[in-house]
């Protein structure tokens, strides 16, 4: 359809990107079939030597892959997607590509689990030298970037205490080291950083999170300009076989129209739940980067455009108070996904960041009475009510130790 403006993100989500086949269906057809047929064999020749542009194999492309990376690219001002099965192939497809042994990866030390495992185990392992810095410290990295250095990953705000880092401060030593910036931009999601605009070369995403946002597909997303993704990132995922499904993708697609009204929903959810934590006597500290406590409140401010779906926060006590208080909860679910439609908590000492071991764990700030919040689309009455049974609770537990 021919349209003589750029729309705005919300029109966009709905909009953008439709692969429309000429049946005019309303929705994205989906496009469950693992193979295109050809005209003749001459067509099958051309299209294997590049020089006609078709679909192929699915996993190499399929429509709905292709409207899911055009509706990405346009709400993220990115030249160029790929769509990758889950958000840590997404990870994974934006390092490996542009490093080779003998080189060197730094990396901020608040990460999701798995992207924790890929720097410090996995990366090693392919003679790939990799150096964790404190994210919110310039120092560090000045002194890390000293060196020439072929990619950094970050995550802004971070898993799960929120911290805030500077995406463009960081973007110009990585690139006065010759390195790209990769930015894990999960838990901003793409409505309210982009961090392209700050410098950065390659951003990923697990889209199982805030674009799905309902709990039911697995999947993740690179963006950057084309010559990375293209040249790079596209045919190491086309070749590895790391792709995403067309079922999957189509589902995102829906997620994706729906994105605004349930992230507004949450953020604003959010801030109500975190005012009301603050104000509790059994909780030691509220991370929301939408409060001006935050320790990188301004830094955010400047950043993104709102503020997030997630609230990280210690509770007095230890795990036996971050236990209760998850036990007692009778609306809020326990669980390790986030950026879902349901209210979710998750305890990470226990869980998600188990594995890094209680010295990293601790320099991380993640103590045992540390809760980690997503925040749902519920009504916020429903949920504060909830929190303070969890609270009550918790009360309960310090006034009998008495
Ligand atoms: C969930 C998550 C990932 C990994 O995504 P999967 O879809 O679970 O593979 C990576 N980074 C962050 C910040 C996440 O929250």
């Amino acid at each position: 359809m021919k349209r003589s403006k750029t729309y705005r993100p919300a029109t966009q989500l709905v909009h953008g990107g439709v692969e429309r086949t000429s049946f005019n269906e309303t929705s994205d057809a989906l496009f469950l079939t693992s193979g295109f047929i050809y005209d003749n064999a001459e067509q099958a020749e051309r299209t294997f030597k590049g020089e006609e542009d078709r679909y192929q194999y699915s996993r190499f492309n399929n429509p709905n892959l292709t409207a899911l990376q055009n509706r990405l690219s346009e709400l993220e001002g990115a030249e160029a997607c790929i769509v990758t099965s889950t958000g840590m192939s997404a990870v994974y497809a934006s390092l490996v590509p542009i490093i080779k042994a003998g080189d060197r990866v730094v990396a901020s030390r608040a990460l999701f689990g798995s992207s924790y495992w890929i720097i410090e185990t996995l990366l090693p392992q392919m003679g790939v030298e990799t150096i964790f810095v404190d994210g919110t410290d310039l120092k560090q990295w000045e002194e890390a970037l000293s060196k020439p250095t072929a990619a950094v990953l970050i995550e802004t705000p971070s898993n799960p205490m929120l911290d805030i880092l500077d995406i463009k401060a960081i973007a110009d030593l990585t690139h006065k080291a010759g390195g790209k910036l990769i930015v894990d931009n999960v838990f901003a999601t793409p409505l309210y950083q982009h961090p392209l605009e700050w410098g950065a070369d390659l951003i990923v995403y697990s889209c199982t999170k805030h674009i799905d946002g309902q709990g039911r597909v697995l999947g993740g997303a690179v963006l950057g300009n084309k010559d990375v993704i293209l040249d790079h990132i596209t045919p190491f995922v086309r070749n590895t076989g790391i792709g995403l499904s067309p079922f999957n993708a189509w589902v995102f697609l829906k997620g994706l129209e729906t994105l605004p009204l349930r992230v507004e929903k949450m953020t604003q959810n959010a801030l109500a739940c975190a005012e009301f934590l603050e104000k509790s006597n059994v909780v030691s500290r509220v991370l929301y980067p939408g409060l001006k406590s935050h320790p990188h409140y301004e830094l955010g401010q400047k950043q993104m455009s709102a503020s997030s779906t997630m609230i990280g926060f210690e509770l007095k006590g230890g795990k036996k108070a971050a236990f209760t208080f998850m036990n007692a909860l009778e609306l809020i679910l326990i669980s390790n996904n986030l950026g879902d439609s349901r209210c979710i908590v998750t305890h990470p000492a226990t869980t998600t960041h188990m594995k890094i071991g209680e010295a990293e764990r601790l320099h991380l700030g993640i103590t045992d009475g540390c809760i980690r919040f997503s925040v749902g689309i519920e009504d916020a009455q429903d949920i504060i009510e909830d929190l303070q049974i969890g609270l009550d609770a918790v009360a309960a537990l310090t006034n009998s130790a008495k």
